[in-house]
């Protein structure tokens, strides 16, 4: 595998962690409001990240690209009031659709075929991450912002298996 290839593969594995400190961060923010629904959704979040970073390294791994892990970003962003975190989910998970994109234009340069048809099914997880994150705030929009109530928001998280 071209070089730089492997190095946006091997920076991807470290984003997808980002992402899962991210959203651990998220789910810390509100539990510490009371909000369970909304805490379990974002840990529910975060483990997908760690899957989405072990499918890269099993990728690295069985391309005989030989990585090591590197050290992870703290999270910076502070959250004004309840629905912030909704709006940067949906803010991060476009960034991670364009550096899944990035990753995918240098294989395409390269004619790595296995590095695209690897990617498909990240471009498939990301359109999915991005519709629910938009639904997330649409849901939120019209039971908290019109007044209906933030707890039946809650609820409605909490019951997601
Ligand atoms: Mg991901």
């Amino acid at each position: 595998m071209e070089k730089r290839l492997q190095e946006l593969l091997e920076d991807q594995v470290n984003k997808e962690l980002w992402s899962a400190y991210l959203y651990l961060d998220i789910a810390e923010f509100y539990r510490a409001k009371g909000f369970d629904g909304l805490h379990s959704w974002f840990e529910h979040q975060a483990q997908e990240e760690i899957e989405h970073a072990e499918k890269f390294m099993e990728f690295l791994h069985d391309s005989d690209v030989p990585f090591r892990l590197k050290p992870i970003d703290a999270p910076v962003e502070k959250f004004d009031d309840l629905k912030a975190p909704l709006l940067f989910q949906l803010k991060h998970e476009k960034l991670v659709t364009s550096l899944i994109m990035n990753i995918y234009e240098e294989a395409l340069k390269e004619h790595d075929h296995m590095v695209t048809r690897f990617l498909d099914w990240f471009i498939d997880e990301q359109f999915e991450e991005e519709k629910h994150s938009k639904e997330l705030i649409d849901r939120y929009e019209l039971l908290c912002d019109s007044g209906l109530g933030l707890a039946k928001f809650d609820k409605e998280l909490k019951e997601r298996k």
